[in-house]
């Protein structure tokens, strides 16, 4: 939590406390709430590398995932496939299963899941354009998630965007783990739409407000079609008039007046992030630390090289308690996240090891059934951090 979030929330009870339903309109602070996320767009659309009337800051990730899928996945009898990667986060598995179901699709055959090579954890983009050469054509949507929750593995947004858009699909992004962790650059990169939680790297507050980006060549075709009035052009929305007339772009597809708390919460951390200098200086930091941190770990006496894993528990059967590193070596591949697989895989290890890194106070995040992410996060993680957290996770597999 920054210190400014919370700060700036205190504010907005204030005034909700003193002015009531007023200050939507006229607010002590210079913030009336019918345009706050006036004050948000700018920033986010920063973060994420798009212009500002691309970004809209609304809802939570999975209704913004289901309201871009139903825009842009137009299934026809030739072109129908989603392409994702396999063990997606389950809410987007989720979403897009419902959605093929909704154009009346057989799930298990309208979704194309791709998944690593034997003996390997992450994808390697040669398999994903070859999969795009291959079958291109049948592809509607391309849906990947910009950094991998479960291995830390940052996709080339570039170049499967690229391949997708030559082989005439639409090409989305879930960024819920990308978003405030790896410098993004959205507009330039050609992506059709993306979308994100920002109570992640982003700092916003448990389910906080979430973002959603269309670039703007879709600005005159695809039009909200679930409309509601915060998506109503802001000077007559409070005349209240019989017929929607939409903002033009991504800000359109608004459709309720936000929570303001949660978006007081936002501004406090990008405001943050803002004063560090934004994406730039911060992923130098962040190169730092994750550094730092696999350098600590792999010097560990249970650390096992991924290349090694297969050898020794798959086929020599070890039950010797050890851990590998299944996010990439390659820093442009990953974020501030390193994903430790604990050996021998189904033991138990991770579990045990997880409950006493917390009684040392080591907020990690548990995968079942064998991962722990730590993510050294470079807003507030230091050095420090992480040389306590390598410590840590030796004096816990001592103990086991
Ligand atoms: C965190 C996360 C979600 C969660 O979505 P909400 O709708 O905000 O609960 C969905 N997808 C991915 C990839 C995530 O990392």
């Amino acid at each position: 939590m920054s210190k400014r979030s919370k700060a700036l929330v205190q504010e907005e009870l204030g005034v909700w406390g003193s002015r009531g339903v007023i200050g939507h309109f006229d607010h002590p602070l210079s913030r009336p709430w019918v345009e706050f996320t006036d004050k948000l767009a700018p920033l986010m659309a920063e973060v994420v590398g798009a212009n500002e009337k691309e970004v809209a800051v609304m809802a939570t990730l999975t209704s913004n995932l289901h309201l871009m899928m139903d825009s842009f996945y137009k299934p026809t009898p030739e072109r129908y496939k989603i392409l994702c990667e396999a063990k997606a986060f389950p809410s987007d598995q989720y979403a897009f299963a419902s959605q093929a179901l909704a154009h009346g699709l057989d799930p298990t055959k309208a979704i194309l899941e791709l998944s690593p090579r034997e003996g390997e954890y992450t994808l390697r983009e040669e398999d994903i354009l070859r999969t795009l050469d291959e079958q291109g054509s049948s592809i509607a949507l391309v849906l990947f998630s910009g950094v991998q929750y479960y291995t830390g593995q940052w996709f080339p947004i570039e170049s499967i965007t690229k391949k997708a858009k030559e082989q005439g699909c639409i090409c989305g992004w879930d960024l819920a783990h990308a978003a405030g962790n790896v410098p993004l650059r959205l507009h330039g990169w050609n992506v059709d739409f993306a979308v994100w939680c920002t109570y992640k790297y982003l700092n916003s507050s448990p389910g906080g407000i979430a973002g959603a980006f269309m670039h703007e060549k879709w600005n005159d075709i695809e039009r909200p079609k679930f409309a509601g009035w915060w998506g109503h052009e802001l000077a007559t929305r409070f005349q209240m008039p019989p017929t929607f007339s939409p903002i033009t772009g991504v800000q359109g597809f608004q459709q309720s007046n936000p929570s303001v708390l949660a978006l007081a919460s936002l501004l406090g951390s990008l405001e943050t992030l803002k004063e560090a200098g934004m994406m730039n200086p911060v992923r130098e930091r962040s190169l730092q630390l994750t550094g730092a941190l696999e350098k600590l770990l792999k010097q560990s006496k249970y650390f096992v090289p991924a290349s090694e894993v297969l050898q020794k528990y798959t086929q020599s059967g070890s039950t010797a308690p050890g851990f590998t590193i299944i996010t990439p070596a390659e820093p442009s591949s990953r974020g501030a996240q390193l994903s430790l697989l604990f050996l021998p895989v189904g033991s138990g290890i991770m579990q045990k090891v997880f409950h006493t890194l917390l009684s040392y106070g080591v907020i990690g995040d548990e995968r079942q059934p064998d991962v722990i992410r730590l993510a050294p996060a470079p807003l507030y993680n230091t050095l420090e951090d992480c040389e306590n957290g390598a410590k840590f996770v030796e004096k816990a597999m001592d103990l086991l």
